[in-house]
This record gives C-alpha cells, sequence and structure tokens, in this order.
C-alpha cells in the first residue's frame, strides 16, 4: 500500500483548502514584484515597514562585519553573544519586565516556555482562535488541554472552576492573529486570580502596532507581571527581523534556560539579527508617527468598506479581514483582486474556523492614503461585478 499522499492532496483541492506559494523578488514592502509583475500588497505583518529600513539593515550589516554570520553553538554552549544579551535587557526594560529570553522564532518560544511550565497534572486553558503554536505547545506539554469560547469569560470560568489541576495556565492572543481583535486582558486577569492560574499572552500582533510607545496589549492594560506572567512577543513583525521572547520574572526566564527544550536544542539566532533587532526596537518605540500613520490608514479603510457594504470585524488593529464566509468565493474575491494587481491573502479552514474564510487585508505604515484608495477601488469593482453576476442570475432563474 505505501503512502498515498495523492488522494489528500487531491481532496484538498476539490475542498478550494489547496495552498501553494508565490514568489517575490527583493524586499517586504506595499510594492512588490510577483513573477515580473508588480503589484500591491496588503498581506504582510510588517506592521510599521522596519523590515526594509535603512538603518535595521545597516545595523544588520555592521554586525555581520563584527560578529560573522552563523549563531555556531546553542545558547548554552556558546552561541550566547554580546547582541543577544543587549537585546534581552532592552527587550526586558521596554516590556518593563525584570528580564526576556530571546527565541528563534515565536513558534519555539510557545512550545518551549508552555512545555516547560506545564506537565502530566497541570492544565492548559486556551481561546479556541489561538495560534496553531499555542495550541499545538498545549498537546505536546502533556498538560490537560481544553479550549475556551472566543473571548467567553464565562466558558474560560467555567472550565477553570471544574479543574483539580495542579498547575492552571490561561493562554491567549493579545491581538487575535486572523480576526485584529483585542482579548478581554482585564477579565482573564481577574478569572486567572480567582482560580490560582497564571496567564499568558502572545502579544505577537501587539507589539509595535498597539500600545504607548508599541508596548503592546499589556500596556492597554497596565498590566505588569502580576497580571500576566507570561509575556510573549515575536520580532518577525512589527520589529521587521526574525526571532521571539519571552518576558516575566527572573525565576521563569531561569526555568526556560533550564527546561524549554525548545531554547536549550537549537542554534543561537544569527547575532546579526539581535544586532538589527536592537535598532528596529528603538525605531519602533520612538517613532510615533508610525503608529499615527498606521491609524490613519486603518480608519480611511474602515469608512471606506462601510460605504461599500463590506464586513469588517470588530477590530481597532491593521488586521482588517473582511468576511466573506463561503471559501469559494473567498477565493474568487482574491483572485479578483489580484487581476487588478492587488494582493490579499484568502484565509481558509484549518486556519479559521468553517463558514469563515475571509480575506485577510493587513495595513502597514509603509503604505499610503493612496494604496488605501487604491485598494477600495478595487473591492468596489469586485462588488460590484459580483451585484452584477448575482442580477443576471436571478434574471435566469425567472
Ligand atoms: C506569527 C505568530 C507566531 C509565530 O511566530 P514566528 O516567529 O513566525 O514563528 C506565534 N503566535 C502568533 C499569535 C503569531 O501571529
Amino acid at each position: 500500500m505505501g503512502f498515498d499522499l495523492k488522494t489528500a492532496l487531491q481532496q484538498r483541492k476539490a475542498d478550494n483548502l489547496y495552498r501553494s506559494r508565490i514568489t517575490i523578488a527583493g524586499p517586504q514592502q506595499p510594492q512588490v514584484v510577483v513573477d515580473g509583475k508588480p503589484m500591491l500588497a496588503f498581506c504582510s505583518n510588517d506592521y510599521l515597514g522596519l523590515a526594509n529600513h535603512p538603518d535595521v539593515i545597516a545595523s544588520f550589516q555592521q554586525a555581520a562585519n563584527d560578529y560573522g554570520v552563523g549563531g555556531g553553538a546553542s545558547h548554552l554552549i556558546i552561541g550566547h553573544s554580546r547582541a543577544h544579551h543587549q537585546l534581552e535587557e532592552e527587550l526586558a526594560a521596554f516590556t518593563g519586565r525584570p528580564r526576556a529570553l530571546l527565541f528563534s522564532t515565536g513558534y519555539m518560544a510557545n512550545m518551549g516556555a508552555i512545555s516547560a511550565l506545564l506537565g502530566k497534572n497541570d492544565g492548559v486553558f486556551q481561546d479556541r482562535l489561538n495560534h496553531a503554536s499555542l495550541l499545538d505547545a498545549g498537546l505536546l506539554s502533556g498538560a490537560k488541554f481544553q479550549r475556551f469560547l472566543h473571548c467567553d469569560l464565562a466558558s474560560l470560568e467555567q472550565k477553570l472552576s471544574r479543574s483539580s489541576a495542579n498547575r492552571k495556565l490561561v493562554v491567549t492572543d493579545g491581538v487575535f492573529s486572523m480576526d485584529g481583535g483585542i482579548a478581554p486582558l482585564k477579565e482573564y486577569a481577574a478569572v486567572a486570580k480567582k482560580y490560582d492560574a497564571w496567564l499568558m499572552v502572545d502579544d505577537a500582533h501587539g507589539f509595535g502596532a498597539v500600545g504607548s510607545g508599541g508596548r503592546g496589549v499589556t500596556d492597554l492594560f497596565n498590566f505588569g507581571i502580576s497580571e500576566v506572567p507570561v509575556l510573549m512577543g515575536t520580532l518577525g513583525k512589527a520589529f521587521g527581523t526574525a526571532g521571539a521572547f519571552i518576558a516575566g520574572s527572573e525565576e521563569l526566564i531561569e526555568t526556560l534556560i533550564q527546561f524549554a527544550r525548545t531554547y536549550v536544542y537549537t542554534t543561537a539566532m544569527p547575532p546579526a539579527v539581535a544586532e538589527a533587532t536592537r535598532t528596529s526596537l528603538q525605531i519602533l518605540h520612538k517613532d510615533d508617527w508610525r503608529r499615527e500613520h498606521l491609524q490613519a490608514l486603518i480608519n480611511r479603510f474602515r469608512s471606506g468598506c462601510e460605504q461599500l457594504g463590506l464586513k469588517l470585524m470588530p477590530s481597532s488593529t491593521p488586521i482588517q479581514p473582511i468576511v466573506v464566509g463561503d471559501t469559494a468565493r473567498a477565493l474568487q474575491m482574491s483572485r479578483q483582486l489580484e487581476e487588478q494587481g492587488i494582493l490579499v491573502t484568502a484565509i481558509r479552514p484549518p486556519t479559521v474556523p468553517k463558514g469563515s474564510s475571509r480575506l485577510r487585508v493587513t495595513l502597514t505604515a509603509a503604505h499610503t492614503e493612496a494604496h488605501v484608495d487604491q485598494l477600495l477601488l478595487a473591492l468596489e469593482k469586485v462588488v460590484r461585478e459580483d451585484a452584477v453576476s448575482k442580477k443576471s442570475l436571478r434574471e435566469e432563474m425567472v
């Protein structure tokens, strides 16, 4: 029999769930070249436009001269450089936590942290729309894995109140990656405290984009380590580089250094990435105009969509999905935009729940108002074509 891979691949195609990659030439920026064709993209997580910032590039180049390219070994052997160490200290100061620890990716940070903190007799409570890396981490940890309804305090409390787990960890995205909404952290922190649980927030999409000085969602709630003992951020989104970190108490970070397997058994990120990130952290923190410009674009996009009768999610962040529902229709709309030179990804199950396929529009500080208007114009055409085809369908039926 062997491995019949073909059947599953064909089924995925039949379900409109088959994914394929596009190849871009050049850096992350609104105007990209895909297969030789210039396109205007609204799908990057480079929210502040730092992935291609000249100062970040210069730091990366200088550090490559100073440190070479490879990380060489794991942090615990001989891979922990001054660049990594300084970035950790700066991230700790930025997040207002005693310490921070670098990981090579966000996926690994979540895997490492959750499985270092939890084991067989413990319980993990996750929002059902949490990022895949959090869900996978919960499963890997061996703790009793429970999902609560999206942003539903009653559902969380019900599960916590019935739990006899030793350690209890409540885990949530800060900004939900496919919706753009912000988690109700005030309520979560209160209920976690009531049941003697810890709260972990993955703020991959909040850092840089929200909070004063880009300090993320915990800043919106004024939450320190007593409310959010485990705070995770990624560096590949608004920071524009690569990697991730966990910030928290001295004991938390020492625990991760000892027990997080994705920290211990992997090569340190290239020191030049850490140096580039030190520069991007400074820009991210001080350039308030990037957040202000981004907010103006978000408002412009939302009011434009409202005029077109398009359904948006209640999001104040750069993630502005247009909910379509039907997967085939979402794909078709994405193609209709592509024909007009606009790149917006259709997000389908299993990334989002069935029946909620969407166009995930993301805005960045590198976009201009003219770019947003171009997107709105293209969407208007898609909406108009849809109305025409529905009308002719109705006429055929009578
Ligand atoms: C992107 C993302 C991650 C993974 O981070 P990488 O550094 O890309 O591996 C984790 N959590 C959330 C919420 C994310 O959006």
